[in-house]
């Protein structure tokens, strides 16, 4: 890579120069110290919180962003350093870096030209939360923070507290009442100083938060922690160079707190601006049917949701980056969609049988989706990738 140039990616200095917030609109200068935005701070639990957008400086990084590719090293989400808040990962379990893989014999019956699963359950902890996690880890070197904190329905969590193994640093996860045997026995084994609410994810999120703040550990909260997203919109460079930079017409991802599908919004939208892709796909988010806070919100519907749904890495009632996918969607057009459980198993057992990936069950979101649309349009000619988001199998 070109590092004469003053504009040179270095460990010290990213590219990142701003960060505006989804809530007031308000822009600022970047720091590496930033969370949410001081103006708006963490909302209430009928009002968004002021989460924080990254902006660069893309004529550097269209200057560095290919170069940088050439270079067999580091594997793993850094080589997207030019779009990274932080140059040098700060741990060598490497993120990313995941399969595309042809899914034929499910596109047939879907009426698909080509179906691709973005392998995900390759990740080092078998899940995308490891490419938030990786910066966060990161992030919290250059912050001279020296413990990690997180609120998890399990997986940002088991991410977290495999990192920190790799890294020596302790970490503080909470996760919530019905976490499941499996999940804990990872954090078990990872060594985490582990918390169980009394409550769902949104206690255990707001627990998380105080114990967090008031102990100065550094946050891998993705919604609140602006620098997290940043690691997860990889997908979308991977997915694109695995293409040969060109955008497919959807990609598919099960939506929690919306931090995945809007990542992956934001990465393709930045290769477009570096000249990289000359459009963008369309987003399709899956949610539960019993717990579809988001697909209220994008069609204007009224009413509340039982949660009685085994997606349990979507389980959230209250998503904390719903403005960020809200305006990605409006961005690259899109769709969310509400699917039953029963659905979402159908899917799990035909990635299975039909693709030979064994996914958890939440993963499994993304393609039921597909298939409840299919049918609505024709899309023979369309190139669609589903994000298979997790691969821990616990029920
Ligand atoms: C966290 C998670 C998601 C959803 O991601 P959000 O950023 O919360 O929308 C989807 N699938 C799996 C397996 C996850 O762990
Ligand atoms: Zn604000």
């Amino acid at each position: 890579m070109n590092r004469t140039g003053e504009d040179a990616v270095t460990a010290e200095r990213s590219l990142a120069e701003t960060l505006r917030c989804f809530r007031c609109d308000r822009q600022y200068p970047f720091t590496t110290d930033a969370y949410l935005c001081p103006a708006c701070g963490p909302g209430s639990p009928s009002d968004d919180p002021g989460v924080l957008d990254v902006g660069y400086d893309y004529t550097a990084a269209t200057r560095h962003f290919r170069d940088a590719l050439e270079s067999t090293r580091p594997v793993g989400i850094f080589r997207y350093r030019a779009l990274l808040p932080v140059s040098v990962g700060g741990s060598d379990l490497a993120a990313g870096n995941t399969p595309l893989v042809a899914a034929d014999r499910i596109a047939a019956p879907l009426g698909l030209g080509r179906l691709y699963l973005k392998d995900e359950t390759r990740n080092p902890t078998r899940c995308l939360k490891d490419r938030a996690t990786a910066v966060a880890v990161a992030m919290a070197r250059v912050a001279g923070s020296g413990e990690l904190y997180c609120a998890s329905a399990g997986n940002a969590a088991i991410s977290l507290a495999g990192f920190c193994a790799h890294a020596g640093l302790p970490c503080h996860v909470y996760v919530p009442s019905y976490a499941s045997p499996e999940r804990l026995a990872w954090l078990e084994a990872y060594g985490a100083d582990i918390h169980v609410s009394s409550g769902d994810y949104d206690s255990a999120y707001a627990e998380a938060e105080e114990a967090g703040q008031r102990n100065g550990w550094y946050s891998r909260n993705c919604a609140f922690n602006p620098f997290l997203v940043e690691g997860k919109k990889t997908v979308a460079f991977e997915i694109a160079e695995a293409l040969d930079w060109n955008a497919p017409d959807t990609v598919v991802a099960p939506v929690g707190d919306g931090c995945t599908l809007a990542a992956i919004g934001k990465g393709f939208r930045e290769l477009r601006k570096l000249g990289l892709l000359d459009r963008v796909p369309r987003l399709v988010g899956a949610q539960a049917k019993a717990m579809r806070p988001m697909v209220r919100r994008w069609r204007r519907m009224p009413g509340e949701d039982s949660g009685l749904t085994d997606a349990a890495s979507i389980n959230v009632r209250r998503p904390r980056n719903a403005l960020r996918l809200l305006e990605e969607l409006g961005h690259a057009g899109g769709d969310l969609v509400a699917v039953t459980d029963e659905s979402i198993g159908l899917a799990q057992a035909r990635l299975a049988r039909e693709a030979g990936i064994v996914v958890e069950f939440t993963a499994a979101a993304g393609l039921a989706a597909l298939d409840s649309e299919s049918g609505a349009q024709s899309r023979r000619d369309d190139t669609v990738v589903v994000v298979l988001t997790g691969g821990r199998i616990d029920r």
